[in-house]
């Protein structure tokens, strides 16, 4: 009998900046996440991790970004996720960032509405494409604490992620992992776009997938998005979904040790970098949760290198 296992939703999403500072003033101050984690990339150490959250950034809640500032703007194409959403509740909460946008000069496509939700497109100052989601309040795995120190009232604050929007080529082998190895189901397609769901469904748990044959495969840089990870509630769990991925053929990494998460990382047949990373320990594993992000955290495995790694960061804020 095949082991009952099943993705609890979106873990976080990794992104890639060219600007550390304008990156942190805009998701900080403009979007009232809180900077919850201030560290390296453990695999490049010249460049800074940054990660954006709730109050203590939850799984669930975390975007995160890679300060790659030679790495050329993203240029958008099949292989990647091309949207990522956000979300927030109610109708009052789109219409308030609406004017937020307006008065911040962040482009936006105004409020719409697809199968019945409210949504608000705009992009970042690097041209990353995000969208703000009605969350409509209870429904979707539940939403983040909102930092109350935000610069966003609490009413309005994004709760976290809602779903990502992939690109790809040819929907079948894509279908294939997400149905048959990691769990998710189809749900009804939205206007040419399919939607798959895990666990409980709706935000937080949403990819959608849009099929073009006809584009070139996307390049990641500035602008554009890394990796989307996926939760398993645990270290057990977590060793359970890498034997299943590699049983299926997948070449999926050994479990690696993030020290905020474990992580294990494929790359799904549209071209798309896949991890799925445990929903412990988290945050405030080395920090003060009243101080997270105020200083820069390093694993225990780069503690002894703090000096170097410092001299190769310029100062941001
Ligand atoms: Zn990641």
């Amino acid at each position: 009998m095949r082991e009952q296992l099943e993705i609890g939703g979106i873990h976080h999403l990794t992104a890639v900046t060219g600007n550390a500072s304008g990156n942190l003033r805009f998701y900080r101050q403009v979007l009232g996440l809180r900077l919850v984690k201030r560290t390296v990339n453990q695999d490049d150490v010249s460049a800074y991790h940054l990660f954006y959250g709730d109050a203590v950034g939850n799984p669930g809640t975390e975007v995160t970004f890679f300060d790659w500032p030679n790495s050329g703007s993203n240029r958008p194409g099949a292989g990647e996720v091309a949207t990522v959403g956000l979300r927030v509740t109610g109708q009052g909460a789109l219409e308030w960032w609406k004017r937020r946008f307006n008065e911040n000069g962040v482009l936006h496509t105004g409020i719409q509405q697809r199968a019945g939700v409210g949504f608000l497109p705009f992009t970042d100052p690097e041209g990353q494409r995000l969208e703000l989601l009605d969350d409509g309040g209870g429904d979707g795995v539940p939403g983040g604490t909102p930092w109350e120190e935000s610069a966003v009232p609490v009413e309005y604050a994004v709760r976290g992620l809602y779903s990502v929007t992939l690109t790809i080529h040819e929907l079948a082998p894509t279908e294939r992992v997400l149905t048959e190895i990691l769990g998710f189901r189809r749900a009804e397609d939205q206007e040419g776009v399919c939607v798959f769901e895990s666990g409980p469904g709706g935000p937080g748990t949403q990819v959608r997938i849009v099929v073009r044959p006809d584009q070139a495969l996307a390049r990641t840089g500035i602008g554009g998005v890394h990796h989307v990870a996926f939760r398993a509630a645990d270290d057990e769990e977590h060793l359970r979904w890498q034997r299943r991925i590699a049983a299926a053929g997948l070449a999926v990494t050994q479990v690696i040790d993030r020290f905020y998460f474990r992580s294990i990382y494929f790359r799904e047949p549209g071209g798309v970098l896949f991890e799925i990373a445990t929903d412990g320990p988290g945050f405030a594993t080395d920090e003060d949760p009243a101080h997270l992000g105020e200083g820069l955290a390093l694993p225990p495995f780069l503690e002894p290198h703090r000096a170097a790694i410092e001299a190769g960061l310029h100062p941001i804020e």
